[in-house]
């Protein structure tokens, strides 16, 4: 069975955009978990290498774009668990860090065209016909199981009102809903692509019941950034010493500062950030 490197720590936020009201914020580091690889990443990928494993599969198959986060950490997962990892990344033949770093791990990188990459299933197929023991893994690494290993974030996470969590494919999100319910925390997502409100639907299905998604604050879509999120991140980094990236953390903690300024959350709230990780993204900011 796997295990965690590590159980990150859980930090009180001390700036004043967060403590008005009463209102208390902190944040999970699991940011920590690994210095390249995506926190919630990891997670995600727990139990689905341990499903891999039981089933004697021992070729990772995944997908993704050339900025990945999932497909860094994949690719180191697999060369500590010894699987090989084979990934399809969308769009012509490019170069940068983050493709490096799943090349260093000895993942093999098969560029396919943005017509062809609509097909996952069919690249999969045809690649497990002329390969053995392949699993297919979902872009960003979706699913049931993903959801399953993001449950533990809270584990040792007592006496919070709500728990807040930047939302991609929203898997994370469900995932820390359900390990809030058993807790009677409230989580909430902020979502950093613009007009996804259809995923709501899929979020609340893999949770078990609705869990509130906050769609104003994407700042112009996925990967998009405008003057106040660059600003913001810079404020945040500066006193508080923990660096954010502008596609998923640092549109969380803005929201979170603005809904906080907006009187959102009750008086004495008391507020669980999860730290996602993905600062290799910040290496791209032009
Ligand atoms: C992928 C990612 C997310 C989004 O996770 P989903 O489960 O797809 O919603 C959030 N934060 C970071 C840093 C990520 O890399």
């Amino acid at each position: 069975m796997l295990e965690l490197p590590f159980n990150p720590p859980i930090q009180q936020i001390n700036l004043p955009d967060f403590n008005a009201n009463g209102v208390t914020v902190y944040i999970k580091r699991d940011d920590m978990l690994h210095p390249f690889v995506s926190g919630n990443k990891w997670r995600k990928l727990f139990y689905v290498l341990d499903d891999a494993q039981q089933k004697n599969s021992n070729h990772l198959v995944s997908f993704g774009g050339a900025y990945s986060n999932h497909l860094v950490a994949l690719a180191c997962a697999g060369a500590m668990y010894q699987f090989k990892t084979t990934a399809f990344v969308r769009g012509e033949e490019v170069n940068n860090h983050m493709l490096n770093l799943c090349k260093l791990y000895g993942m093999e990188l098969i560029f396919v065209s943005r017509e062809a990459y609509k097909n996952k299933l069919d690249l999969y197929y045809e690649f497990a016909q002329q390969h053995v023991n392949t699993y297919f893994i979902d872009e960003g690494g979706k699913g049931e199981l993903a959801a399953k290993g993001c449950t533990h974030i809270l584990d040792d996470a007592d006496g919070f009102t709500h728990t807040v969590c930047a939302v991609g494919t929203g898997t994370t999100l469900a995932g820390l809903a359900k390990g809030a319910q058993l807790k009677n925390i409230t989580a909430e997502g902020i979502c950093v692509l613009k007009g996804a409100e259809a995923m709501d639907h899929e979020i609340g299905a893999l949770a078990g019941f609705d869990v509130k998604v906050h769609h104003e604050f994407s700042c112009g879509g996925y990967a998009k950034t405008d003057t106040e999120l660059l600003d913001f991140m810079q404020h945040f980094t500066m006193h508080t010493g923990i660096l954010l990236d502008q596609v998923y953390t640092a549109k969380m903690m803005l929201a979170i500062s603005k809904l906080i300024a907006q009187k959102y959350y009750p008086t004495n709230s008391k507020i669980l950030t999860i730290h996602t990780g993905g600062l290799l993204g910040m290496l791209s900011i032009v």
